[in-house]
């Protein structure tokens, strides 16, 4: 075979291209990726993964194999996640998104065979549940209500979900916990009361039900899982605390017929038969094999290892942010993720602006998330945060880190906040949906100061102050336009 490229030239430019991304390891990335610290465990999942490179999971039954993999992983969660619940049932997806949107339809066609009604029924959230379930209700057309969370505690308030339970209402989603702010939603009380209204609860444990289990004082907590009776569904990521590549996620469920309407089959075409769990066609097996490979080396007393470090390095950063001045961290999370927000306690001139916080420990080498403030429904505000998440190599780190924020927030403490300026947003808002074409788009991000071709290398504060400033659909229009212009 004669190359164009030698592999080990294409495999030297693609090192060079890994020059430019953050870190993903060693722990100064705290969002996006999830490292156990374990390079053995690395290694397992890359050659398990290698195992199953030219597998389709497509169909099992070509290859078994497969069956096996996405069975054990599936009867692993349901072992940790429905003890002693008779007849869960499972599936292998490719993510959290995918897991949630599932669950989604599954619900969507659920209600539909209930009620013989074929229009839309309503996906109710609260405002803090993932993204990915404003983003079910697009693609599957359901009515979405969003449900304002408790300002303080960022959990859903049981009485909100009671007063928004109607026949209309096809799935309730509660978070174990959010992603922003790491709150656990009351799952027993929400799941007791649309019991007895027969609306099902969905638990998003994307993010949380694979280190809750393992969590300090895990057997004090009240039951959140597939153990208490109104939850229908739970979708727990592997990706993300089970430490495969990305790619792999489980989502379960109580009853049989709520999973088979999650599947696709078609016969009406003159192909082979088509017969889909999940939303792709020909899919990767290499995620699910390395997901299977670490699973199956820490069993659940590695998992307990890898999530008591999680808990002690959880523990030391949190203390280190209750001790700098003008931070706060916002609610009582529990798990690993962190949001911490200015404190509105101490004077202005001693208070410390999250995103602009966030763009000083980057200058010093950490990398936390900033997120926008929101206006919930009912008028209360979400204030604007920096969202750390923690993974069990920040144990190794955690002084570093402590020094770090302290240091980044001592930088920036009396800075007030990032504004949009408010000409600019008066004149977004006053674009018609459609003028919002690519080209517009391009001249108002020059306008705002942001260069696609240029990433993201400046302040996140400006940007974040954007986002919260523009109106929904312009902000949404012009983050395709930057990312769309960014990849091109
Ligand atoms: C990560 C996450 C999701 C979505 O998962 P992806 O794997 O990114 O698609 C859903 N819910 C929660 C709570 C999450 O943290």
């Amino acid at each position: 075979m004669q190359f164009e490229q030698s592999p080990q030239d294409v495999l030297a430019l693609l090192d060079h291209l890994r020059t430019a991304d953050a870190p993903t390891s060693g722990g100064r990335l705290l969002s996006y990726v999830y490292d156990s610290g374990v390079t053995e465990l690395d290694e397992l999942a890359g050659d398990a993964a290698r195992k199953a490179q030219p597998l389709n999971g497509l169909d099992p039954t070509t290859f078994p194999s497969i069956a096996t993999l996405e069975r054990d992983l599936v009867a692993l969660a349901r072992s940790v996640l429905a003890e002693g619940v008779d007849g869960v049932v499972g599936s292998v997806t490719s993510g959290g998104t995918e897991s949630c949107m599932l669950a989604v339809k599954s619900a969507r066609d659920s209600w539909r065979a209930a009620t013989g009604r074929d229009d839309r029924p309503t996906l109710v959230i609260g405002s803090t549940a993932h993204a990915a379930f404003i983003k079910a209700a697009h693609y599957l057309d359901l009515r979405l209500r969003v449900l304002p969370v408790d300002p303080d505690t960022c959990r859903l308030r049981p009485a909100d979900v009671a007063a928004a339970l109607d026949d209309s209402v096809a799935l309730v989603v509660a978070s174990t916990p959010s992603y922003p702010h790491g709150a656990l939603d009351p799952v027993e009380e929400i799941a007791e009361m649309c019991a007895a209204q027969g609306v099902p609860v969905h638990v998003d444990g994307c993010i949380g039900a694979w280190v809750l289990p393992w969590w300090p004082g895990a057997d004090t907590r009240t039951p959140w899982d597939l153990r208490v009776p109104g939850v229908a569904s739970l979708s727990v990521d592997l990706h993300k605390y089970g430490y495969a590549p990305k790619g792999v996620s489980v989502l379960l469920y109580r009853d049989r017929d709520r999973h088979r309407r999650q599947w696709f089959a078609t016969s009406a075409w003159p192909g082979y038969a088509v017969v889909n769990p999940t939303m792709l066609g020909s899919r990767t097996v290499m995620p699910i094999a390395a997901g299977w490979a670490v699973s199956k080396a820490l069993g659940t007393k590695g998992f307990d290892e890898l999530t008591g470090r999680i808990a002690r390095s959880a523990e030391q950063v949190r203390s280190a942010v209750d001790g700098i001045e003008g931070l706060r961290v916002v609610g009582d999370p529990v798990g690993p993720l962190l949001a911490v927000a200015s404190d509105t306690a101490v004077p202005d001139d001693r208070r410390v602006d999250p995103h602009r916080w966030a763009d000083a420990a980057r200058e010093l080498g950490w990398v936390l998330q900033p997120q926008p403030g929101k206006t919930q429904s009912d008028g209360t505000r979400l204030p604007r945060t920096t969202h750390l998440t923690l993974t069990p190599v920040t144990e190794a780190v955690a002084g570093d880190l402590a020094a770090a924020v302290t240091e980044a927030a001592d930088a920036v403490r009396g800075v007030p906040g990032a504004e949009a300026p408010e000409e600019f947003v008066a004149a977004a808002g006053q674009i018609r949906p459609e003028d919002l074409t690519s080209e517009n788009c391009a001249a108002v991000l020059s306008l705002a100061g942001l260069d696609p071709t240029s990433g993201l290398s400046g302040p996140m504060a400006d940007l974040l102050a954007l986002i919260e400033a523009l109106p929904e659909h312009v902000a949404e229009r012009l983050l395709i336009e930057f990312l769309a212009r960014f990849m091109e």
